[in-house]
């Protein structure tokens, strides 16, 4: 088996020499696991933050160890009494291209009922995230604007056409102008700015302001940066930011309070969300497993009928996956960055 391990932290933007491919011998299932064969492998910006050493919500990669990632694989041996040989599961299976697996986080999939790729984007974990971000935190009402970044991303993307479906102005910016394109023609935003052609936070706020006549009532946060303040402003009174990334900062890696470089923008920050009374929610979506079930329901009904679209970038074979990952990073995705590990 090969896998991907975690060569040496990153110093700022990640580099091809942060990461080890080795080639190890096929594990053995021993009693209660089962060894998978990787098909799909998730490419995702909270990897980033797993390559630090410094504390987040969740463990870090240590050096040395196969980087951690969701993945759809196929049961190739068992020994585990609830997976049988041939079944197809999704689970944190990592950069590898084969796994054992005693059960934790591992759901089975059906694949007659969608591609089984999907369960590591519009129905898996990007999608899920979107949908408990928009509705749950968000809180959308018919007629209200949102601005969203990363539009055409794997969790944009989805969020987009979901304030469509509820009647909510839908404004996205992503970078570049394919992807804006893409944004107003195929997924239906009403508008897409570029925020790469923006020089500063001030160019696109006028930009974000014409295409938000009325202000912004849902900013679903992706990104920060240069996005972020150029929304604050606009923000309408009772208006929701669920905090759902910041991918714009994670290069910034532990850096703590006071210690990142730049003027300090939190007075005017703290200051809106008072003014303007905004309910601003951090959220990681695996304290909402509860509402997986809801969202599974309604986003692969709206696939089935042709209300929501998505798009998958593909990179082919494991020894493709620190490159996809760092191109990713800097958006050379459209929808959800996926690796082909071995055919399905
Ligand atoms: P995407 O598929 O959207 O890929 C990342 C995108 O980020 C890139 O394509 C790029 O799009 C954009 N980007 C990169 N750098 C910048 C920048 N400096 N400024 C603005 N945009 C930038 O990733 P996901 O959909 O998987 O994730 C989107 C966000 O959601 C991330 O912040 C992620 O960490 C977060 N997330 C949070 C979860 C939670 O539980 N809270 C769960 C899952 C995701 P472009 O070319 O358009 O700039």
């Amino acid at each position: 088996m090969r896998r991907v391990a975690l060569a040496a932290r990153p110093k700022g933007a990640v580099t091809p020499d942060c990461f080890r491919i080795e080639e190890l011998p096929m594990p053995q299932p021993g009693p209660g696991q089962f060894l998978v064969r990787v098909i799909w492998l998730s490419l995702d910006p909270y990897m980033r933050g797993r390559m630090d050493e410094s504390k987040s919500y969740a463990k870090g990669v240590e050096i040395g160890e196969t980087m951690q990632g969701g993945a759809v694989g196929e049961v190739i041996a068992s020994n585990h009494p609830g997976f049988a040989v041939g079944e197809f599961v999704v689970g944190p299976f990592g950069w590898a291209t084969h796994a054992l697996s005693d059960g934790e986080g591992v759901r089975k999939l059906d694949p007659a009922r969608a591609p089984i790729s999907t369960a590591l984007g519009v129905l898996g974990m990007p999608g899920h995230t979107a949908w408990v971000g928009l509705n749950d935190i968000g809180q959308p009402r018919a007629g209200e604007t949102l601005v969203v970044g990363a539009a055409t991303g794997a969790v944009g993307q989805v969020v987009g056409q979901l304030a469509k479906a509820r009647g909510l102005r839908a404004v996205g910016v992503a970078g570049g102008p394919d992807k804006c394109r893409y944004a107003v023609e195929e997924l239906g935003f009403d508008a897409c700015i570029d925020h790469r052609a923006a020089p500063d936070a001030k160019a696109l706020r006028a930009q974000l302001a014409e295409a938000c006549p009325d202000g912004v009532d849902i900013y679903y946060e992706n990104v920060g940066g240069k996005t972020l303040e150029a929304v604050i402003p606009l923000m309408n009174v009772h208006g929701r930011i669920p905090v759902c990334g910041m991918i714009s900062w994670y290069d910034l890696g532990g850096l703590g309070m006071g210690e990142v470089p730049g003027p300090d923008r939190l007075p005017r920050v703290w200051r809106t969300i008072l003014v303007q009374r905004l309910k601003v929610q951090g959220f990681i979506i695996f304290d909402h497993n509860d509402r997986f079930a809801p969202f599974e329901e309604e986003v692969s009904a709206m696939i089935r009928d042709g209300r929501l679209k998505y798009r998958e970038t593909i990179a082919e074979g494991l020894d493709a996956a620190p490159e996809a990952f760092i191109a990713m990073l800097k958006g050379g995705n459209l929808g959800k960055q996926l690796v082909r590990v071995s055919d399905d």
